[in-house]
């Protein structure tokens, strides 16, 4: 046989047994059973909306025969792949999983697809999965512009190392945005992904509201709404800054634009004048800072939207999700983290100051002593995110 037959949720694929051929990647049922968990809390916060659902880049199918199966409200899936031996493999896979009447399958460009699909609201999707081999770059433009407004865009980008700062350049021209080796280059990432979602967005006068965003063993998952909304489309600069970092101590600052202001039924955009351009130096060791951005500087999720998907997820088994547990958790440290973008690494800071690690309990109470608030990323083990300026961390770190 050329096929082997794996299971996974609910539903079970073919997918070819040769190597090189049509991709199922097992690794991956952490991001399906997520997606999964992600689009029913959707639908359930839209007063159970029926939801119409393109998934971009299917491959085997096998995310597109569980959103059928496991989504409680589906109106429609469209699966696309430009492999036509991919498409033979969704049609088969349709009938194994007796969801032909949910499913359609289509051969095509997945830019010339969704562009196709954007003229009006009809043929629209509520949800986009983007699920490419590494960059998702190319789809971002065709995607927010098939989606009606409100409706849920699911970005996962496997480039991790173009995100994280390996290779500048190569960053810049597939996003507009230059990255930093640096012990918070997770969150670097996914902020990088958004403010290139955002400026897509904005070019259609639309506008993201991030619901999750998250960093996962080697790729990154977001989920994204995407409204229509000239005004908000010009506020989005409101959530777009740089950092500037250092590169010896890992002391990061933020720097704005500016903001805009409400006028009469419109805004009105003021240049940031506080703070005079002459942060060249890092406070702390006097090192020469690196500009790294332009990046979304808002907010990373939507708290309660977490905690729906928490109360989803209360109700269900690790029958329902073999991922469940490590769901839970990540889902809690997310909804935990402060919204203060970037952080440090307690082991990283230390090594910098030469002085011993203290245990991060410690760490948290002497930073929560000065008056500020204390939490993990859900990025890395051992950080710490902080509304406290650079200069409290280091001072604490000398008194130690
Ligand atoms: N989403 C799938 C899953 O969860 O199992 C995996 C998708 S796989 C990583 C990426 C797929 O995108 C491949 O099957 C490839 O043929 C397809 N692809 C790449 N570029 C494309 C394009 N421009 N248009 C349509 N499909 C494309």
């Amino acid at each position: 046989a050329l096929y082997s037959k794996i299971s996974e949720g609910k539903a079970q694929a073919y997918f070819h047994k040769t190597k090189n051929q049509v991709f199922y990647n097992p690794i991956q049922e952490f991001n399906r059973d997520l997606s999964i968990s992600v689009l029913n809390t959707y639908s359930r916060v839209n007063d159970s909306k029926k939801l119409k659902i393109l998934e971009a880049l299917a491959a085997s199918g096998i995310r597109s025969m569980r959103y059928a199966l496991e989504v409680d409200n589906v109106e429609e899936i469209l699966a696309n792949d430009f492999d036509q031996k991919a498409v033979d493999l969704i049609e088969e896979n349709k009938k194994l999983n007796n969801v032909e009447h949910l499913v359609k399958s289509s051969c095509d460009d997945a830019t010339i697809l969704m562009n196709s699909m954007s003229r009006n609201w009809k043929t629209k999707f509520d949800c986009i999965d983007l699920d490419p081999y590494g960059t998702p770059a190319s789809f971002l433009d065709s995607a927010v512009r098939s989606i009606r407004s409100g409706g849920i865009l699911l970005v996962t980008a496997t480039d991790a190392g173009v995100l994280c700062g390996n290779g500048a350049d190569t960053c810049f021209t597939k996003y507009g945005s230059v990255s930093l080796r640096t012990p918070c280059c997770h969150e670097l990432a996914l902020r990088i992904l958004l403010q290139s979602i955002s400026s897509h967005a904005a070019r259609y006068s639309k506008y993201i509201v991030p619901v999750l965003s998250l960093s996962i063993d080697f790729y990154f998952r977001l989920f994204v709404l995407v409204y229509d909304g000239q005004m908000k489309a010009k506020e989005s600069i409101n959530d777009i800054g740089f950092f500037h970092i250092c590169p010896e101590c890992h002391t990061f600052y933020e720097q704005k634009y500016g903001k805009t202001v409400p006028t009469k039924g419109n805004v009105k955009f003021i240049f940031d004048s506080t703070s005079e351009y002459n942060l060249t130096k890092c406070q702390n060791c006097e090192a020469t800072l690196k500009l790294v951005g332009p990046v979304w500087t808002g907010k990373l999720h939507d708290k309660i939207f977490i905690q729906n998907i928490l109360s989803y997820l209360a109700t269900k088994n690790d029958k329902d999700f073999k991922t469940i547990e490590r769901m839970v958790g990540m889902l809690n440290l997310a909804c935990e983290e402060l919204d203060n973008p970037l952080y440090y690494i307690l082991d990283d800071i230390c090594s910098v100051m030469h002085c011993q690690t203290p245990n991060h309990n410690v760490m948290r109470s002497a930073i929560m002593n000065c008056n500020y608030q204390v939490s993990y990323s859900h990025c890395a083990k051992n950080s710490i995110k902080t509304d406290a300026p650079s200069h409290v961390i280091w001072d604490i770190l000398k008194r130690w």
